[in-house]
């Protein structure tokens, strides 16, 4: 598994820290539990970005739903992982690739 997101506040875990206890929580309440979990926290920055649109919160309310998201998307793509090694990785390097390709190749890596 990996984090598709770095942890940098220094009360938290670091990035090896916080992978272990997302296999951690995927181990302790299962796939379904956590992949209900993911549709929910979805929800709630669905509901969030569109509470933001509405002039209703302030764009720094988004970000705590930001947060639910990516730990929860990290722990789908562990579960996807289980079965399928590799698979979401490889993907988002092609999804990446895709959108250098119509940014129109100016970031390409060395
Ligand atoms: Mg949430």
């Amino acid at each position: 598994m990996k984090l598709y997101f770095k942890p940098t506040d220094h009360r938290n875990p670091d990035s090896e820290e916080a992978t272990l206890l997302l296999i951690e929580a995927v181990d302790k309440w299962g796939t379904e539990d956590q992949l209900r979990m993911a549709q929910e926290e979805a929800g709630e920055l669905i509901a969030a970005i569109n509470q933001y649109l509405r002039q209703r919160i302030p764009l720094l309310d988004v970000a705590e739903e930001v947060a639910d998201v990516l730990i929860m998307a990290s722990q789908v793509a562990e579960i996807i992982d289980r079965s399928s090694p590799g698979l979401v990785d490889s993907l988002l390097g092609q999804k990446l690739h895709r959108l250098r390709t119509r940014l129109g190749n100016k970031t390409e890596p060395k």
